[in-house]
């Protein structure tokens, strides 16, 4: 397997300029595509090369599998990487990308199609002997098993759409009355967002914390855990703050995790960057896999700072066959915490807010790193999603990583848009987070109990 020398990036914004990054770190040449809303991009501007591939809508640029694949062979590109987001799950582009002759930076395509599924990879999870949480024995064949499955194992119960994916299509219900009225418009969602309305069941667990285990596995039977993350501050089961390592761990948790996390990836026959993601009692220590992503993903950057591995260079160092020895047992040091700064108004239910960024001015210094791709001048375009900055920040602890967080977001300057700087300001002043003792209904809870608007951020 030849090393990259060519990759085409198949993505936009802060991912693509990461990706393009890591490429150049390793001497590899880079290809964009842009679609016109991305014009002055700084993707566009940073690689070696760029490709105007369409309109602004997503479904006429970046999600267009012929154009993209026929873009990386005319540039002479021997291999694609697909980010995170638009196809980087999307097993039959990763198929056409290796049946035109080129390296898919990612997973085959039969695991990112069994991953992908979720009810078939929750099978796989228990096969391999991975704790899964108690759920329908993949996807209810009808509503009727639904019913059956509650009356079994009692409420609140969680609905889930198989091929769902960022939070879509899930739905908790609380007793046997709801349950019918929920499955019909949980299908409905999943059939809108998907293009699939299979369903399946699980217990709701109402304490939990979301811990997830990165991955790297290489081309020649070789697997690391670079351990985990703690991605408990979500709105909507979307995760708005990720930190390394999970705060509340005993060692022998923390190694159980990555014990599992290596056994399911290599009953996968995994390749290159993944995720396998838990939920995780704190007080017992129990833990139970929900899924697997099968990408890079958006919170890599907080493991990176605590191991100081570059994941996406590994992705690209993997794809073109090396082997992990390299990365063999990282050993983990400090403490890292990412923020997802978004162009969306904390104070009007997280409203998106595209527009012209009249001033971009990101903090520095000591354990500041910030991912991303805009500037003074820079408009965020209502057609991707809202993601402008990911500020992260590495301590020598969990209290030195809040300290500098507070420095970092107080000198961070956005101006034209609004976002969610005042959010994460206030979110580092509340006891449960500055413990670290919240869970994944924390900031439901939280928001609901008080107006946050009249609170401290404004
Ligand atoms: P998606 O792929 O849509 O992101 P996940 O399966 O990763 O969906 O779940 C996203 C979040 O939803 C989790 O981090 C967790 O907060 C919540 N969640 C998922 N499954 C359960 C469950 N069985 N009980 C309680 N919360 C859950």
């Amino acid at each position: 397997m030849p090393r990259l020398k060519r990759v085409l990036i198949a993505n936009r914004g802060e991912i693509a300029v990461r990706v393009l990054r890591a490429a150049r770190d390793l001497g590899i040449e880079t290809v964009a595509v842009y679609s016109t809303a991305d014009r002055d991009a700084r993707h566009v501007a940073l690689a070696d090369r760029a490709v105007h591939i369409g309109p602004p809508s997503a479904s006429a640029s970046y999600l267009r599998r012929e154009a993209l694949v026929h873009v990386a062979q005319a540039s002479g590109c021997d291999s694609v990487h697909p980010g995170y987001g638009f196809l980087a799950e999307d097993a039959d582009f990763a198929r056409m990308v290796a049946a035109a002759g080129l390296t898919w930076v990612g997973p085959d395509p039969e695991t990112i199609t069994q991953m992908g599924d979720k009810a078939r990879a929750r099978a796989l999870a228990a096969r391999a002997g991975v704790p899964v949480v108690a759920g329908s024995d993949g996807i209810l064949r009808d509503d009727d098993e639904a019913v059956q499955f509650g009356r079994e194992h009692g409420y609140p119960l969680l609905l889930k759409a198989s091929a769902g994916g960022g939070g879509k299509g899930m739905r908790v219900v609380h007793g046997e009355e709801e349950l019918m009225p929920a499955l019909a418009l949980a299908r409905q969602e999943a059939s809108g967002a998907f293009g699939d309305d299979g369903m399946y069941v699980e217990r709701y667990l109402s304490s939990v914390r979301h811990v997830e285990v990165q991955v790297m596995a290489d081309h020649h039977g070789g697997v690391v855990s670079l351990g985990e993350r703690d991605c408990s501050v979500q709105r909507r089961h979307q995760k708005l703050v990720e930190e390394a390592p999970a705060p509340c761990l005993t060692d022998s948790v923390r190694n159980n995790l990555s014990e599992t996390a290596v056994r399911l990836a290599a009953a996968a026959n995994y390749r290159g960057a993944g995720t396998v993601e838990y939920l995780l009692d704190t007080a017992t220590g129990d833990f139970a896999f929900i899924e697997m992503n099968t990408r890079i993903q958006v919170e890599h950057p907080v493991t990176e700072e605590i191991t100081g591995v570059d994941l996406v260079a590994w992705q690209l160092r993997v794809a073109g066959g090396e082997r992990l020895d390299g990365i063999d047992s990282p050993v983990a040091r400090g403490h890292a915490m990412e923020f997802r700064i978004t162009a969306e108004d904390p104070t009007a239910d997280f409203r998106p807010s595209p527009g012209r960024i009249a001033r971009f001015d990101p903090p520095s210094g000591p354990g500041i790193r910030c991912d991303t791709h805009c500037y003074s001048g820079w408009t965020v375009s209502p057609y991707y999603d809202s993601l402008i900055a990911k500020l992260v920040v590495h301590g020598t602890d969990r209290d030195e990583s809040i300290r500098r967080a507070r420095r970092a977001l107080d000198e961070f300057e956005i101006d034209g848009v609004a976002t969610t700087l005042p959010f994460h300001r206030w979110l580092l002043d509340q006891p449960e987070f500055i413990d670290g003792t919240h869970t994944t209904s924390y900031l439901a809870e939280r928001l609901a109990r008080t107006h946050i608007q009249q609170e401290a951020m404004t």
